[in-house]
């Protein structure tokens, strides 16, 4: 549990299972050889350790806003690059050590459910590498809107199961998928793609995730000589952003901003941001802020960026939200095609439009700080996927 969030609101028939799970994960954390093994996957498959890098082009376009502005500020940015991982994006992280850990306890065919589909194609990605067989639940509404994501699955070998209950999205696929759990407890195992599910869920796709901020913290050491000020992500379900803050929890010194998909405004009804227009509630087996109606019905999230669009946000950042340890902002639908086209224009990187959002906060808080501050963000994934959502925006035919 974290604080009064997490936990395990799960069917009986489960409990077994997951009681089994975090046995193996509790051993495997510690074993040199699954550790040995996800390392070799990580460097030659995944391609890590992804860059720190200074953003020099964007620091500089900061600065003369700054300057614009009659300050003399304009924080140095860096990025993490998780943009260059094998498939585009931090996911990969989790899905290669979790699908370690299944082989390890033998189970013999993976489930995932996926939103946008990027955890999909993550999951289906190192399925085709283990040869096990994969099924991935998702929504009937999400399965016409990605498109490509699903045809990326399919050329993977994984079978999509379109679910048509609800709404046909994110939420709905999770319950098929914790379902499909309870009916084939031998065999299957439930590739969770964020920091959510029950415990320990939360606590373990973190631990895959950290390693972003273990490097991360050893290439600043190193080319700065100190830790930064300021670490800043976006959040959907919450794992880029644990990823990178929690090897930094305990230095009391470095700050961490937090951003949630804030769609057409917070106060328009339609948006993503779970902590800070959301309550608390269970969903997806822990307890967490949600997105609820009046009558406590799940709501719908709305973000440009696919990614963000969870109702949920991972029960840790509901906890470290309550002990003030993170900051949680917001910037619109409007804000993220803005930075993509900043970062696109003063870096050459087509950023993903989830971290397009961390970086229009970067944008706003960079050039009011001091010269010599030091701002990580994650750039936890590539633009490639997004063109077709941007150029529709922009009224650009493809
Ligand atoms: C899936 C995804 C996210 C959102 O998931 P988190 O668990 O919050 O990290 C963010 N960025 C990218 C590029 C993604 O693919």
């Amino acid at each position: 549990m974290f604080g009064l969030f997490g936990g395990r609101f799960v069917a009986e028939t489960l409990m077994p299972l997951i009681l089994d799970l975090e046995e193996h994960w509790a051993k495997a954390k510690v074993d040199p050889q699954f550790q040995a093994e996800l390392k070799a996957l990580s460097t030659y498959y995944a391609g890590r350790p992804s860059k720190l890098y200074f953003a020099e082009g964007l620091t500089r376009h900061l600065r003369e806003v700054a300057s614009a502005g009659g300050s003399n500020g304009g924080a140095k940015v860096f990025f993490k690059r998780e943009d260059l991982n094998h498939t585009g994006s931090h996911k990969i992280n989790n899905t290669m050590g979790q699908i370690l850990l299944a082989r390890r306890m033998g189970k013999k065919r993976i489930i995932a459910e996926t939103g946008a589909g990027q955890h999909g194609v993550a999951t289906a990605t190192v399925c085709a590498l283990f040869g096990m067989p994969c099924v991935v639940y998702m929504g009937a509404t999400d399965i016409e809107r990605q498109a490509p994501n699903v045809f990326r699955m399919k050329m993977l070998g994984a079978e999509v199961r379109p679910v048509t209950s609800g709404t046909g999205t994110l939420k709905d696929a999770m319950n098929d998928a914790l379902r499909d759990w309870v009916a084939n407890v031998t065999d299957t195992y439930y590739i969770i793609g964020t920091v959510a599910g029950p415990h320990p869920y939360p606590a373990m796709v973190r631990d895959f995730q950290s390693i972003i901020g273990v490097e991360a913290r050893a290439q600043i050491l190193k080319a700065e000589g100190r830790l930064p000020d300021k670490l800043v992500a976006c959040i959907g379900g919450g794992s880029n952003a644990m990823g990178l803050f929690h090897p930094f929890l305990d230095d009391r010194d470095v700050a961490m901003d937090a951003v949630e998909a804030a769609g057409l405004g917070l106060n328009s009804g339609k948006h993503a941001a779970s902590l800070q227009g959301g309550k608390p509630g269970v969903l997806h087996g822990n307890r967490t802020f949600l997105l609820m109606d009046d009558d406590g019905q799940i709501a719908e999230a709305h973000s440009i960026s696919a990614g963000l669009d969870y109702p949920g946000i991972g029960p840790e950042h509901s906890w470290l939200h309550d002990i003030k340890r993170v900051n949680y902002v917001a910037a619109t639908d409007d804000e993220a095609v803005e930075a993509f086209k900043l970062l696109s224009r003063t870096e050459g990187i087509l950023p993903a439009l989830e971290p397009a959002h961390a970086l229009a906060h970067v944008a706003r808080i960079a050039p009011k700080m001091a010269k010599d501050k030091i701002i990580v963000m994650n750039l936890c994934g590539r633009g490639d996927k997004d063109i077709f959502a941007l150029a529709e925006r922009l009224g650009v035919k493809l």
